[in-house]
Parts: C-alpha cells; structure tokens; sequence
C-alpha cells in the first residue's frame, strides 16, 4: 500500500494565492497533514485535496472553528474497518490526531471523503465534549445538505457520494 501525504492549508491563504512571491509578514499558515494509508478510489482522485479541504471547512463552520485550531493537526485515512481509541474500536477517532476508517463494516468502501465520520472527528478538535453532550452532535441536518450531491468513486466507476447522517451523528450523552 502506498503511503501519501499532503498538506492542507488554511482557506485565508488559498484565497491568496495570487501571486509568487511570499508575502514576508505573514504568519506561518495554518496547517493540517493528510496522510493515506488507504486505497480507497476517491482518495486518489484528482479532486480529492479539494473535497478534503472543502468538507472540513464545511465542519469547521458548522462547529464554529478555524485551520488555526487544527494547525498540526494529522489526519490519518485507514483501509482498516476499525481504528483504536481510548482503548476501544471506533470508525474514527480524535486524541490529537484524526484516524479515520474509509472501509465502514456495514457499508464497505466509502466512496467519498464526505461520507467518513471526518466532520464528527473535527466537532471533537473545535468542542471537545467526548461524551456528546452537545445537541449539534444530532443536529446535521444542514451540513449534510452542503455536502450532498457531490460525486464517489468506485473501483468501477462513478457514483453518487450518499451522505448517512447515523454515520455522523451521536446520540446525546452516550459514549
Ligand atoms: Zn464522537
């Protein structure tokens, strides 16, 4: 399996990116490292930096957080169905690090980057709250229609990216 890392910068200085030079002024921007231990189709599309970009913007607002919350933060993507977390097995986890499964037990190979429980990893990285207490943990109704529509990738091809709000949801209070 190969083993690929990029490196995601801060919505501020893409907007930026407007010219060659390096502005001297500005602060190092704020970064996260994407790194693939998958072989999941959509994580070696063409638009997969630019749909990872764009769904964690799409949490980091829901969540109420910014890249420099996450500047340093990896994300780790796994072709194993389960990563460990605090000693028990999760589809996803944050202590510091974001791992995430692109192999769901019940649904196989996910499809697209927008169907991993990323955007319940980055709620994590801005609030915290393990035990879900927040209601938003419920309530993502409407990032889910932000991020719907969007295209997947199969070994045999394109489908439609179908977004499952029970992957990304947590009842409240549970652990
Ligand atoms: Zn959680």
């Amino acid at each position: 399996m190969d083993r690929r890392s990029i490196s995601l910068v801060g919505a501020v200085l893409v907007a930026c990116a407007c010219g060659s030079s390096q502005p001297s002024d500005a602060r190092s921007p704020a970064t996260a490292t994407a790194t693939m231990e998958s072989d999941a189709p959509f994580t070696e599309q063409a638009d997969f930096q630019g749909r990872l970009h764009s769904t964690i913007q799409a949490a980091l607002d829901y969540w109420g957080g910014t890249w420099d919350d996450l500047r340093g933060v990896k994300i780790v993507f796994t072709d194993s169905p389960t990563v460990s977390c605090d000693g028990r097995e999760a589809l996803g986890c944050y202590d510091g690090e974001i791992r995430l499964t692109t192999r769901d037990p019940s649904l196989g190979t996910l499809s697209c980057v927008e169907q991993t429980v990323l955007v319940h990893e980055i709620g994590h990285a801005i609030i915290g709250d393990p035990d879900h207490n927040d209601p938003r943990w419920m309530e993502m109704d409407s990032l889910a229609e932000e991020l719907s529509g969007r295209i997947g990738y199969t070994t045999d091809g394109e489908v439609p990216c179908l977004i499952y709000l029970s992957v990304w949801r947590h009842p409240i209070g549970s652990p």
